[in-house]
């Protein structure tokens, strides 16, 4: 029962789960031991608005799964075979929760989280000391053999700013190696990428709430009802106020439902339809020559790349009506203030920075950047995706986006970390990766991130793991990739710790603690600087607020920020007066952050994806996320209400070729690809297009990423989780 709220203690923080980063507070049963109840709080980026993760999916932290005390494996032998073997016959748990039976789901196996009855034996428990003086020593002795290329680390997107600038610190002060990437890479690293180029800066130009100032809206290659849900609620309340929403993705996602134009272009063309729609705005005299003239370079080039894409040739592409290109040309050319905000089916790609750079082009010859209801915003995955990025967890830029093989940025760094830094770029997620194939990364630290299930071809991900020296991860849970470790360090949850956490707007918003660690769990930050001591490094934070204040003055974006100042709903950088304003909400006003302070158009011809459909397997697979579940559902997969609302993994098809194959709704279907193949649920959906199969990524008994390639976008390093060829059986009522 919930308890009346003025008996309740509340705690205001922010929710764990998507860029949109509402802000929420708990009410917490102190007697009982648990939050009753989330509400919303009144922030300017979701006015009291919560989806049914912040609402609902905070008990995962208190699973009897949580990790409590520090592991070391015992059995060498540990982990073997397949994960699509291994995971479709052991997953036997049953318990989610005390109390909990799960499995509820028609036609559902139970399950499917990591078997820890069949993990824990190959682990025994250690102290923290034990664990840690092992830890240092194995990274050590390999950083001694090896030097800066054996040893690489993963943070996470889930991390507070503070925790991702401690880790990339760490690794690039202890090992010296620029090795240091996160989940960015799989989401946009490609917007970035062609962001940094266009306009001199990866975050967004303007927030989704600005959709309220615009004419026109496009909203592309994102199922914004199920990935941002509470930003999409401000896209629909903007067209019932008279904001033309122009929807493109070939997934007729529920966005579509609120369109006034749809258009549901083949997966890998929307080169073909930028362009397509360039060429339209171009003919009929619809850009903005005075923009162009005073705020661009590069016009000319890109006006001849465009002038081989008639709308024609675009719909031929695309498979999008002609009449609807030129609708669309026509539309945004005549916007007053029109605005792009896409998600990964823009980035997820080969060509995800071409498709980045194609909606650059479309604001900028239109003049479409700099005022309000203008401008660029690639709508982040995770709650920290752009602090974390914008903390140096990458590997080519330090914080705050300095580029890291620059010598003014070293030297920089060097004076204020008080060591010397590598001038190299470090490898990227994926990079990291074939590294490990080819012998040259031996060594890695895994702070909150599971690539066992989140990177692509996962088989190959298993190989790599396996032919690691030594592998340690810290997280919450036992996951996919801690089977793998040599050492577990139980870490704290989101609940558990203070820490800045910045959304897709921009805006830094302060996370606080709810409850104390279970066991001897302990907040990362100061696992972290308690590794960093044993590496012989002068460490000594005593609080996450004090990392901050060294951060700050390294982060020109950041300046002016401080935990006091940041109040109850964060401010958006940059903040010129905090203590009298919210923070900025449109960027690029008079010019943009390029040296020459232009937007720098980059035209991009079409490309075909690399693994096209044919005879063996004729269909296209699109990956992606549920409403209901995040990434690679270790927090929402152990949150009872979100679990048994979506308690497993479907592969949506179209009706006719449903019935073309003779799958049935709610039966199994076989679903493989030149990697590898899985069994799920067929669920028969009017929303996917003839030809193309969607699987969401979050389930390990049909964990998709067996499926996925690996090739990358050339400069992103993104990869292309959107499309890839598979087949699609019947597998009977299992
Ligand atoms: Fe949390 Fe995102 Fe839902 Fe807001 S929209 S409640 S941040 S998951």
């Amino acid at each position: 029962p919930i308890q009346p709220r003025e008996t309740l203690e509340a705690v205001d923080t922010v929710c764990p789960y998507c860029g949109v980063g509402c802000a929420l507070t708990y009410y917490v049963d102190r007697e009982r031991g648990g939050i009753s109840f989330a509400e919303g709080r009144d922030q300017p980026g979701n006015q009291g608005r919560l989806c049914v993760k912040g609402r609902y999916g905070w008990d995962y932290a208190s699973s009897p799964q949580r990790l409590t005390r520090p592991l070391i494996r015992i059995d060498a032998a540990y982990p073997k075979g397949p994960l699509s073997a291994a995971t479709q016959e052991n997953s036997t748990q049953e318990l989610d929760g005390p109390g909990r039976k799960r499995g509820a789901g028609k036609g559902r196996k139970p399950g499917g989280l990591v078997p820890y009855e069949e993990v824990m034996p190959h682990f025994r428990e250690a102290t923290w000391e034990e664990a840690l003086d092992l830890v240092a020593r194995k990274l050590g002795a390999i950083y001694a053999e090896s030097g800066s290329d054996g040893i690489a680390g993963f943070g996470s997107a889930k991390c507070s700013n503070e925790e991702a600038y401690l880790f990339q610190k760490l690794i690039r002060t202890a090992f010296h190696s620029n090795n240091v990437d996160h989940c960015t890479r799989l989401c946009h690293a490609s917007s970035v990428a062609a962001l940094f180029e266009g306009v001199g800066s990866g975050a967004v130009s303007t927030t989704y709430g600005d959709i309220e100032n615009a004419d026109v809206a496009i909203i592309t290659g994102s199922n914004a009802t199920a990935n941002h849900p509470v930003a999409s609620s401000f896209f629909k309340q903007a067209r019932r106020n008279g904001t033309t929403i122009v929807y493109i993705d070939p997934r007729a996602g529920t966005v579509a439902d609120h369109a006034d134009l749809f258009l549901q272009l083949k997966p890998g063309t929307d080169v073909a339809l930028y362009n397509g729609i360039m060429h339209e705005v171009i003919r009929l005299g619809l850009i903005d020559r005075e923009f162009l003239t005073s705020r661009t370079s590069n016009y000319d080039e890109l006006a001849r790349t465009v002038a081989e894409y008639p709308p024609e040739l675009a719909a031929r592409i695309t498979g999008v009506d002609v009449e609807l290109i030129r609708e669309v040309a026509r539309v945004w050319g005549e916007a007053k203030a029109g605005v792009i905000y896409w998600g990964m089916g823009i980035s997820q790609h080969t060509t995800g920075t071409d498709n980045a750079r194609c909606l650059i082009a479309m604001c900028c010859i239109t003049g479409n950047v700099g005022r309000p209801g203008t401008g660029l915003h690639p709508l982040r995955g995770q709650n920290n995706v752009q602090g974390a990025s914008d903390a140096g967890l990458i590997p080519m830029f330090y914080p705050n986006y300095q580029r890291a093989n620059e010598t003014r940025t070293r030297v920089l760094f060097e004076n204020a970390w008080g060591t010397e830094l590598n001038p190299e770029n470090g490898l990227t997620v994926t990079e990291v990766i074939r590294s490990i194939l080819d012998g040259g990364v031996r060594g890695m630290y895994m702070l909150g991130e599971n690539p066992f299930l989140s990177d692509p071809n996962i088989n190959k991900v298993r190989k790599a793991l396996s032919q690691l020296d030594f592998l340690v991860v810290q997280d919450i849970f036992l996951t996919e990739t801690a089977e793998f470790a040599d050492v577990v360090l139980p870490a704290t949850s989101y609940l558990e710790k203070d820490g800045t956490y910045t959304n897709t707007d921009r805006r830094v918003q302060l996370g606080r603690k709810v409850f104390d660690p279970p066991g001897d769990a302990r907040a990362d930050w100061e696992i972290v600087q308690d590794l960093a001591q044993r590496l012989g490094l002068d460490w000594n934070y005593s609080s996450p607020r004090e990392v901050f204040e060294e951060m700050v003055p390294l982060m020109p974006d950041y300046a002016n920020l401080t935990y006091d100042n940041l109040g109850a709903s964060g401010k958006l950088y940059p903040v010129e007066d905090p203590e009298h304003s919210d923070g900025t909400v449109v960027l690029f006003d008079e010019r943009f952050n390029t040296a020459d302070e232009l937007a720098h158009l980059v035209p991009a011809e079409w490309l075909p994806a690399k693994e096209l459909p044919n005879e063996q397997f004729p269909f296209v697979l699109n990956t992606g996320r549920l409403l209901q579940h995040w990434h690679t559902g270790s927090m929402t997969r152990r949150s009872f209400a979100l679990d048994t609302i979506a308690p497993r993994a479907e592969v949506s098809i179209h009706p006719a070729d449903a019935a073309e194959l003779g799958l049935v709704d709610g039966e199994f279907a076989r679903v493989s690809s030149r990697r590898g193949e899985i069994v799920l649920n067929v669920k028969i959906s009017h929303r996917e297009a003839r030809g193309n199969v969607f699987i969401p990524f979050h389930f390990r008994e049909a964990a998709a990423n067996l499926l996925t390639i690996d090739e990358i976008d050339p400069t992103g390093k993104i990869p292309e989780f959107k499309f890839c060829a598979v087949a699609i059986a019947p597998a009977g009522d299992r």
